[in-house]
């Protein structure tokens, strides 16, 4: 694992995903979405809610964000996604705390997110709040391949500035493919055939 830095918070991510969960934060911040440390985290060995098994936090490639106002909710009627239009984050996690929405995030941005892709062109993140039978809208992760992780990310999909984002030496741990298990985290990249970002369903 690689620890960066994340908004104000610092997480820790597969060494292959640190640009992406880069990418991740610059959005966050163009839209001005304020991360707070206290309940948001990457790697961590929670079990996985709703279900059994390690949940994907447990390799590095997914992170939650502000989950108090992101909560994970069981939705068997597959709902679509309920945004506040209140036009604070503050107001949003008030509406999500009374009920009325299911995040503090807004469409925009999470358009932008969706928008993220590789250099080879790949989407990047999908988020647990366009899931069906579940909302995990705190819950980004990875949904493209190590191999396409490799090819590095397309900054002009990204929202925002690159900045503090320092360029990385050829000799670091991102380019060091022995300093992890690449077969089994490329394992947990898989995605049925036709799952995507706004249609993507988890049956758990
Ligand atoms: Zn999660």
């Amino acid at each position: 694992m690689t620890t960066i830095d994340f908004g104000p918070d610092r997480i820790k991510v597969a060494p292959p995903a640190v640009e992406a969960f880069e990418a991740l934060a610059a959005v966050l911040r163009a839209h001005d979405y304020d991360i707070r440390p206290a309940d948001t985290d990457s790697y961590n060995c929670r079990a996985i809610k709703g279900g059994t098994g390690r949940s994907l936090h447990s390799y590095g490639i997914a992170v939650d964000v502000n989950w108090q106002t992101n909560p994970y909710k069981e939705t068997p009627t597959r709902p679509a996604v309920k945004f506040s239009n209140k036009s604070t984050q503050a107001e949003r996690g008030e509406e999500v705390r009374r009920g009325l929405a299911d995040t503090d995030m807004t469409p925009e941005m999470i358009r932008d997110v969706a928008n993220i892709r590789t250099r080879n062109g790949k989407p990047v993140f999908t988020w647990g709040g366009s899931w069906n039978n579940i909302k995990d809208s705190m819950h980004f992760e990875l949904r493209c391949s190590p191999d396409d992780l490799r090819s590095g990310i397309d900054w002009n999909s990204v929202r925002g500035e690159r900045a503090q984002v320092a360029e990385r030496q050829p000799d670091s741990d991102f380019r060091r493919p022995e300093s992890f298990d690449l077969r089994r985290l490329e394992s947990f990249f898989r995605r049925p055939e036709g799952g995507g970002f706004g249609s993507m369903d988890r049956d758990r």
